[in-house]
Order: C-alpha cells, then sequence, then structure tokens
C-alpha cells in the first residue's frame, strides 16, 4: 500500500508519501530531490535505536554522506541548547547550503530539527521522518517549526517547510499506547472538521486502538488526515485565515493542559476534552445538531480519549486562561465550532455564560 499527498505551496510543492517499509525507501525517496551530498540525521535515543540504523542504511546506500545526532527525549528538551547541539554538529560534518537535516521522529524531533534547518546558514533543506501519530497527521506538515522558551510553549519558530514527508505506518508498533490516542485525538479533529467520510469510516470501526487497528483502516486515517492538513495549509500557509480551523477542540485544550501543568493529561487527551466542549457549545448555540455531537462523543471515548474535564480543575480558573490563549485576538476568545459533521465555523461570539454551563456539564465532581 502506498499513497502519495502533495502539499502546494506558492514557493515549492512537496510530496507526503505513505509507504509500508517507507524507511528503506529514504534514501531513494530523496535522491530526485536535487540535494547535496551531505545529511545529518536527528534524533532521540529511544527512537534511534529502533530506526536510526535503518533510516542510515538506506541514505547510504542512495549515495549520501551521512551523520547522525542524537538529543535528549522529552518536550522539555525542546529548547534552543538542544538546537545549539544540531548547529554544532552542522558546523563539525561542514554542512553546506545544499545539505539536509532529517528528522527521525516526533513532533519534539521534528519542530526542533526544522528549526535548526530554517536558522542555519538561513535555511538548509530539511526532511520530516515522523513516527508517532500525531507527528505523521500534523506536526510533520506545514512548516511550523520551533523550540519552546521557558515562559511559554512554541514562543520561539520559523515557517520553513521540509522537501519530503515519509510515512512508514510500520513505525508505530513501538509507539506507546497513549501516545497513539494522543494522534488520534487529531484524526478524529480532521473528521469533524474537514471529512466526513474519514469520521464515518472510524465510527464503522469496531476499535480504534492501535493494537487491534485495521492496517487498511490505519492507512485511509494516515492518508486522509495528511490530505486535511495538506489541503488547509495550502489555502492558508501562515494561518492568515482558514489554518485556524485546525484549532478546533484546541481552545479550552490549551486551557485544560496548562492548568494542569502539562501533566495530568497530554495534549490530544486535551484535544478531545476541548472538542467535547467545542460540541456542546455548538449545540448550546442552536449551530450544531445534538445527535452528532453524540456521535461525536461515542468516537472519542471508542478512541479511549477523555470526554470529561479533569478532577478538581476549577471552572473560573478555565475561563480566565482563555482571554491569555495566544489566538486572542483584540480581548475576545476565538471558537472553532462545527456545523455538521466535516464543517466548521469560527466565531467570537460565544458568550461566557455558556461556556460557563458547558463546563459544568462536563465536570467530574458535579
Ligand atoms: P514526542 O515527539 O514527544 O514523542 C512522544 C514520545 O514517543 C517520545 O517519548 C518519543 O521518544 C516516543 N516515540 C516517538 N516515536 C516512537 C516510536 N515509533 N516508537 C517508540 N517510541 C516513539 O511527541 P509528539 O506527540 O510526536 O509531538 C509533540 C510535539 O509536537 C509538541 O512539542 C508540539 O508542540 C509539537 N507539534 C508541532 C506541530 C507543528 O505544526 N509543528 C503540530 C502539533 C504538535
Ligand atoms: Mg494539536
Amino acid at each position: 500500500m502506498e499513497s502519495v499527498i502533495w502539499v502546494n505551496l506558492p514557493q515549492q510543492a512537496y510530496e507526503i508519501a505513505i509507504a509500508g517499509s517507507g524507511l528503506a525507501q529514504l534514501g531513494a525517496g530523496m535522491t530526485n530531490l536535487n540535494l547535496g551530498k551531505k545529511v545529518l540525521v536527528v534524533s532521540n535515543p529511544t527512537i534511534f535505536r529502533h530506526y536510526g540504523q535503518e533510516a542510515i542504511a538506506s541514505l547510504k546506500s542512495a549515495g549520501f554522506d551521512v551523520t547522525s545526532l542524537t538529543l535528549p527525549a522529552g518536550e522539555r528538551y525542546k529548547t534552543l541548547n538542544s538546537v545549539q547541539k544540531i548547529y554544532n554538529a552542522a558546523l563539525e560534518n561542514r554542512l553546506e547550503r545544499s545539505s539536509t537535516l532529517v528528522a527521525v521522529g516526533g513532533g519534539v524531533i521534528g519542530d526542533m530539527t526544522g528549526f535548526a534547518a530554517a536558522t542555519w546558514l538561513r535555511g538548509i533543506n530539511f526532511v520530516q521522518v515522523p513516527t508517532t501519530l500525531l507527528s505523521m497527521v500534523d506536526a510533520a506538515i506545514g512548516g511550523k517549526t520551533g523550540v519552546n522558551h521557558p515562559q511559554g510553549k512554541n514562543l520561539i519558530g520559523a515557517f520553513h517547510q521540509p522537501r519530503l514527508v515519509l510515512i512508514d505506518p510500520e513505525v508505530l508498533k513501538t509507539l506507546p499506547m497513549r501516545e497513539f490516542r494522543a494522534g488520534m485525538a487529531e484524526v478524529i479533529k480532521y473528521g469533524i472538521i474537514w471529512d466526513a467520510e474519514l469520521f464515518e469510516q472510524m465510527e464503522r470501526s469496531p476499535h480504534l486502538d492501535s493494537l487491534r487497528l485495521d492496517s487498511s483502516l490505519l492507512q485511509q486515517i494516515l492518508t486522509r488526515s495528511c490530505q486535511a492538513k495538506a489541503d488547509v495549509v495550502g489555502k492558508d500557509e501562515k494561518e492568515a485565515g482558514l489554518r485556524a480551523i485546525l484549532n478546533y477542540g484546541h481552545t479550552i485544550g490549551h486551557a485544560v493542559e496548562s492548568l494542569t501543568g502539562y501533566r495530568v493529561v497530554n495534549h490530544g487527551e486535551a484535544v478531545a476534552i476541548g472538542m467535547v466542549a467545542a460540541g456542546q457549545i455548538a449545540v448550546n448555540l442552536q449551530m450544531w445538531d445534538k445527535t452528532d455531537a453524540q456521535r461525536q462523543d461515542a468516537l472519542i471515548q471508542k478512541a479511549g480519549l477523555p470526554t470529561q474535564l479533569p478532577a478538581g480543575l476549577d471552572i473560573e480558573a478555565i475561563i480566565d486562561t482563555l482571554q491569555t490563549d495566544k489566538k486572542v485576538k483584540a480581548g475576545k476568545v476565538r471558537f472553532v465550532l462545527p456545523t455538521q459533521i466535516g464543517a466548521v465555523t469560527v466565531t467570537d461570539q460565544v458568550p461566557s455564560d455558556v461556556i460557563r454551563t458547558v463546563l459544568r456539564q462536563m465536570s467530574t465532581c458535579s
């Protein structure tokens, strides 16, 4: 099984290739891109142990001159200090303007490697080999790169598009189950905002967990999700308008994540909670059918994701936190709300009382 999706951008188009045993095709996939010989592979120790040698072997057999660097694993290492280590390796290995950084990893490795590629020598080539479900369907596509500042996530960054995104679904076999579910939250998001058929395919499946998921459904999930992100990014590369719909579930999701110190729920779980809330808000405002909201929530549950707020979370604190979100414009909180399965609208006209009512309904200690 193989699919290719094009991300069409004014400067340059690039391919997202989804293929079983894709890692072995990395070198071949990069040969027609007019890249220099030098490649630096960036990964973390866990991922490198599983997939590093295979990626390097493939690059070498295609004639590339390959070196590698592993950075410590985890969001807390998504820092300028780690990027500095990539620069050091680039210098040591005399990378040139024509050289390429290849990120083999999840969103953390991809974001940092992309940022290093955006800035080293004012921009060198960059290839994404995402290894988490979330990075395959989301982080690796669209050109947002960056690192965290001690005061906030993703505050430092640049737009820098990859030359190729290579997805090998087989690497998901070693991905921890909770990480897989986190990616499923973004997949369900694409179903709601863009692709009703994707939503229905998942609805028809008896289960959605990584161990029992049918491989042809996984291929559909990857292809359709990447297509959704590619479509949206292709229409709005720098988030002037449409790209905002990708934040469905993220408004309340971000507040829940940050209020629980990024420790209680992971990003996907927070997005799941945020989608349930946004769905209920839309129902309350009579923009969305109650039965469709129930279908959404049932799918979220089937994916093993939460539909209620974490215990003990203060509702007023959530409402206050919404005001400080990066996406707030002129003091108004922007919500992405469904109007049907497969379509959403963006509005800043949600009364606080409606948010309060919905959050109370979702509260575990009510
Ligand atoms: P991650 O990169 O932290 O990876 C999660 C964990 O899984 C890590 O411990 C990693 O070592 C492990 N892992 C990865 N692949 C594995 C595999 N195949 N087998 C076994 N273990 C594996 O998490 P993530 O969810 O991929 O990415 C989250 C990051 O992505 C955040 O920093 C977020 O800001 C960023 N992000 C960026 C964008 C964007 O547009 N650039 C979009 C969404 C998220
Ligand atoms: Mg997200």
